[in-house]
């Protein structure tokens, strides 16, 4: 290996944490190398994926699947991706010529205004702007700049603040149907997302920025079939995809959070006392119907039919009187909203829909054995 040709990057995969591996790698003739640590990652070019990734995809990513399981490598930085070019064997270079197109058009599009923001206002500034004024639009603008990489690590302190209240499934036929739903409604994503069924009878269900998801098994088993699970998975999702759930954390973590994520201190302190908050942070109305659309746009093109989301949802704010699902004080349910789901759904092109296949009554039973202790679970 020629040090001079390696280049730098971000491993994400199976074993390694989720905020992901800082990385290097090399071309070994046709075989990419990546060693994070002290292991060393090699994959055939002829199975890796490549494309232009991230806000305003400034990042090349390079993905690929081996037995032990599917591996996402980010090279971001100008220099490091010329290397990665450079070296490439011939057949990968009209992928690359592809990714760096779709880069270049982004580039002149926004080039001139981030080019203006990174030299007059630096981010920090900026944020902090952001939140002395409490300008809510602006706070959202610069949660689109913090990177995927970062918002991984919110999910993590999310995660382990969650683990630390409940216990979370992360096996068997329910959480196999999760993790399979959840892959068709996220094909394409930037972010490596992680699922969960959290064994809690509440009627609930959240996301946490950078692509974690956890749903109740008390959901769960209100559901009438995978279809509507499929549902409330594609909306968490759109929650994720749209960044959501960090603006809800960073407007209501105000400076200190914010001073956290602008100098990159990781410690988790400031993060951590707003992270648990996350299952009790309320959407606005507009950040709802807009996962909505967005989910139903996902469960459209993944080929699952969506009319079960907005019965499940009607469902539920049926049940409001009665039961008071945590998922309404969170995701406010009307008879608006549904009628709402109802004419999107209307308005979507005619198309078949297989059904999901799983028995589904059958598969909710394992989980009530699962909770009960009777097979093995994992928890923390
Ligand atoms: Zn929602």
């Amino acid at each position: 290996m020629n040090a001079a040709a390696s280049f730098h990057g971000r491993l994400f995969g199976t074993g390694i944490a989720g905020a992901g591996a800082s990385a290097r790698a090399w071309w070994e003739g046709s075989t990419l190398a990546v060693q994070a640590g002290h292991t060393i990652y090699r994959t055939d070019s002829a199975s890796l994926q490549i494309e232009a990734a991230g806000f305003n995809l400034h990042q090349t990513r390079l993905s690929w699947k081996t037995v032990d399981g599917n591996y996402t490598f980010f090279v971001e930085a100008q220099d490091d991706r010329a290397k990665l070019v450079s070296g490439a064997p011939a057949p990968l270079r009209a992928a690359f010529a592809e990714a760096a197109g779709s880069q270049r058009k982004m580039g002149r599009r926004f080039g001139a205004a981030f080019l203006f923001y990174g030299a007059v206002i630096s981010l920090p500034l900026l944020l902090l702007i952001a939140f002395l004024f409490n300008l809510g639009r602006l706070a959202d603008w610069a949660a689109e700049k913090i990177p995927a990489r970062h918002e991984a690590r919110i999910g993590d302190l999310v995660l382990a603040q969650t683990r630390a209240q409940m216990k979370l499934i992360e096996s068997g036929p329910v959480h196999e149907a999760v993790q399979s739903i959840g892959a068709r409604l996220t094909t394409g994503s930037q972010y490596r997302y992680r699922w969960f069924i959290a064994d809690r009878k509440e009627i609930n269900a959240f996301a946490a920025p950078g692509g974690v998801i956890v749903v109740y098994s008390g959901l769960i088993a209100q559901t009438a079939n995978a279809e509507e699970l499929a549902g409330v998975i594609a909306h968490e999702v759109a929650h994720v995809e749209q960044r959501h759930s960090l603006k809800n954390l960073m407007k209501t973590a105000g400076f200190s959070i914010l001073l956290s994520l602008a100098i990159g201190d990781w410690s988790g302190t400031a993060l951590g006392s707003v992270a648990g908050k996350l299952t009790e942070l309320k959407f606005s109305r507009d950040a709802e119907t807009d996962a909505d659309r967005e989910g139903l746009r996902r469960l459209f093109d993944a080929g699952i039919a969506p009319h079960h989301m907005a019965d499940f949802f009607g469902e539920l704010a049926r049940k409001e009187n009665s039961m008071a699902p945590a998922i309404l004080a969170t995701h406010p349910a009307s008879a608006e909203r549904q009628e709402r789901l109802r004419s999107l759904i209307a308005a979507l092109p005619h198309r078949q829909y297989a059904p999901l296949p799983y028995e589904w009554k059958q598969i909710k039973r394992s989980l009530s054995s699962q909770a009960a202790g009777r097979q093995p679970l994992v928890a923390n």
